[in-house]
């Protein structure tokens, strides 16, 4: 064990087999496994949470983005907890009994998009229709007495309307097999996507925020799924999974929101996705020189010729050209970087 709590390997060979069994701390801070207790006896709420380089905080794994591989996961809940992973469950103890989750193998993902949730919630289950194949299963939930602050139809709504939108615009399907929307007592974030479970604080619920500020939240972690998720930026490129994110959610949402009009100076500057709009400017700048069709026939290129794994800007630019006929390398220098200046233009409505 090195000094900096990694397992150093210095002889492996490729056809090497590792097996680990270790025990792990909860986390007190932003990455790994956090145990929150709650107001109900033997109820609390557990969660993982990944970063770039924490996920080595949850489990043994080569914690790099780029080294992607399939997860297979187990959870022994005690009685009355139900769990969600990132993956359908294959098998689960009966209703309130302590027992083992199984979950389905995961598609390759990098390490810090695997993680799982479990406590005690309750909420609905429903279904997304799909172009070709099963409808999506989807659920909401909410752990402890959030669950009575549920809006189960308007929630679903939120997550599924951006999610046809998705599919639809960018030509590719949902990448995972399930998607869980749930509200828990996590923090500091206000919420964070890992494969196919979306995490929001239940202090959203009790706040009751406008239908713009839940809507925007809610499509920019279902975002994530095909932009972080499906294919993961070069960590040299790695802000553009927020610029893209914040861009095509954005989109989403001024499509599916009623009157909503994100990218107005004032109501941008409200939004939870505030950060990252200078970035996603840099998109929009390119809609204007390409038009919207082939910024999205471009990412859509993109995302199939990279499906789960990594890509780099150079590569997204290429698509972008090719779906547009111009070269767009200089445009690119110029003008696809963290903060670009000279981005600034008029307010509009989508
Ligand atoms: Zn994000």
């Amino acid at each position: 064990m090195g000094c900096d709590g990694r397992l150093h390997l210095p002889r492996l060979a490729a056809d090497n087999v590792l097996v680990v069994e270790a025990e792990f701390g909860y986390a007190a801070d932003a990455a790994g496994l956090h145990y929150v207790t709650g107001p109900e006896a033997g109820c609390a709420f557990v969660y993982g949470r990944g970063s770039a380089t924490g996920a080595a905080r949850m489990y043994c794994c080569f914690d790099e983005p780029d080294l992607r591989a399939p997860f297979t996961v187990s959870v022994q809940a005690p009685a009355r907890w139900a769990c969600l992973g990132n993956a359908p469950v294959l098998s689960r103890p009966s209703d309130g009994e302590a027992g083992l989750w199984r979950f389905a193998p995961t598609p390759a993902i990098p390490p810090w998009l695997a993680s799982f949730c479990a406590g005690c919630w309750s909420g609905s289950a429903l279904s997304c229709e799909q172009d070709r194949g099963d409808p999506l299963p989807v659920t909401v939930q909410a752990a402890g007495s959030a669950g009575a602050r549920l809006d189960h139809r308007y929630l679903a709504d939120l997550l599924t309307r951006p999610l046809r939108y998705y599919q639809r615009k960018l030509g590719v399907r949902y990448p995972y097999g399930t998607c869980d929307l749930v509200f828990g007592p996590i923090s500091p974030a206000l919420a964070y996507s890992a494969t196919g479970l979306i995490i929001v604080q239940d202090q959203v619920l009790a706040d009751e925020p406008d239908a713009l500020f839940m809507a925007t939240v809610v499509a920019h972690e279902l975002a994530h799924a095909w932009f972080g998720g499906l294919v993961t930026m070069s960590r040299a490129d790695a802000w553009l999974d927020e610029a893209l994110t914040t861009y095509i959610s954005r989109a989403a949402v001024a499509q599916t929101v009623p009157g909503a009009t994100p990218w107005d100076g004032a109501t941008s500057a409200a939004l939870p996705d505030q950060d990252y709009a200078r970035d996603a400017a840099a998109i929009r700048h390119l809609e204007d020189l390409i038009g919207p069709q082939a910024v999205l026939d471009g990412l859509g290129a993109w995302l199939r010729r990279h499906a789960h794994g990594e890509a780099t800007k150079d590569d997204l630019v290429r698509c972008w050209s090719q779906a547009s006929g111009q070269d767009l390398r200089a445009w690119a220098f110029e003008t696809l970087r963290p903060g670009a200046p000279g981005l600034a233009r008029p307010a509009r409505g989508v």
